[in-house]
């Protein structure tokens, strides 16, 4: 009998894993609410070990051959640095993200990553090297501790907490009377969005990437927390390349580069003050947001 319940429990076991690792894959595709529709290439080899440099060469896009989404943007993010995108509504922001995440492969013009084109290269090895930060983190109904420590499976205790500190969770998980064993999720404990924004950025600081993308959250989130996940992601990405696809210009002040959007076109790039004194699209964006926030107030 013996003999036979140790397979059972081995196939138990193995059914048990397999789903989990399916619901990961869902979930995973879920958070950047996109379907898998590019495949590796025969010869993809994996990404070269690299410092992070990103290069978009004259990248076209469109979902629908009728209508582009993306024309001829050009950009180059050296290691470490900052670069945000900013523009109205439908401009294309997300869209970047989604092309370098390799969700889609550009219609024209290519995107190198620390020198490869990246559809080239294994997207199992281009998403290791990247972390992203999305909109809206569904989170899994299990405890902190393992939502937290996917960003990198086997992740010690230790490297949790640490994580969970830069990304200013720590306090709040441990003021929980069940700390990072307490279960969240829709069986569990709701967290608020600042809250649930703040477990993916500490997810993404284990993955240790080469490359941060923050897709900031359009919901707003209440003006402190806000502040407070601005600071921690200055903080997380210092010294790692970082894109922030921003629809608060608040959040671009200090990016070492802004790339101005508009119906698909970069029409403006450069740091805050060298685009407010140009006194263009920037500028006029920057005008409208003040504005906006002075009614509000
Ligand atoms: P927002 O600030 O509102 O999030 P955005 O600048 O990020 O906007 P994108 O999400 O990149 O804009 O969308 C750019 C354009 O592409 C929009 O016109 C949008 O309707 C269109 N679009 C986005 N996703 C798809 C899709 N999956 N299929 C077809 N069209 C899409």
């Amino acid at each position: 009998l013996l003999q036979l319940i140790r397979p059972l429990d081995r196939l138990g076991q193995l059914y048990r894993s397999i789903k989990q690792s399916l619901t990961d894959v869902e979930q995973m595709l879920e958070l950047l609410n996109q379907p898998a529709e590019v495949a590796d290439a025969p010869d993809a080899v994996p990404l070269p070990a690299g410092p992070g440099r990103l290069r978009f060469e004259r990248v076209g896009f469109a979902y629908d051959p009728r209508r582009p989404v993306l024309r001829d943007v050009s950009f180059e993010l050296p290691p470490g640095g900052t670069l945000a995108i900013v523009g109205p509504s439908g401009a294309g922001k997300s869209t970047i993200g989604r092309l370098l995440f390799r969700f889609y492969d550009p219609t024209s013009g290519r995107i190198l990553f620390d020198g490869a084109d990246i559809s080239s290269v294994t997207q199992a090895s281009l998403r290791a090297a990247i972390a992203v930060v999305p909109q809206d983190t569904v989170l899994f109904n299990d405890t902190i501790l393992y939502n937290i420590a996917f960003g990198r499976p086997g992740a010690s205790r230790a490297e949790v907490e640490r994580a969970a500190r830069l990304a200013r969770i720590h306090d709040f998980v441990a003021g929980l009377p069940d700390g990072y064993d307490s279960l969240v999720g829709e069986r569990g404990l709701k967290l608020s969005g600042g809250e649930k924004q703040r477990v993916a950025i500490a997810r993404a600081i284990l993955k240790r990437p080469r490359l941060f993308l923050f897709d900031e959250a359009t919901s707003a989130l209440d003006s402190h927390t806000e502040l407070a996940i601005q600071q921690s992601l200055r903080e997380v990405s210092r010294g790692t390349t970082t894109v922030v696809i921003a629809h608060r210009l608040s959040t671009v002040v200090h990016a070492d580069e802004i790339l101005v959007l508009e119906d698909g076109r970069a029409v403006e790039r450069g740091t805050h003050a060298a685009l407010l004194a140009r006194d263009g699209a920037y500028a006029a964006l920057w005008a409208r947001q003040q504005a906006d926030r002075d009614a509000a107030e």
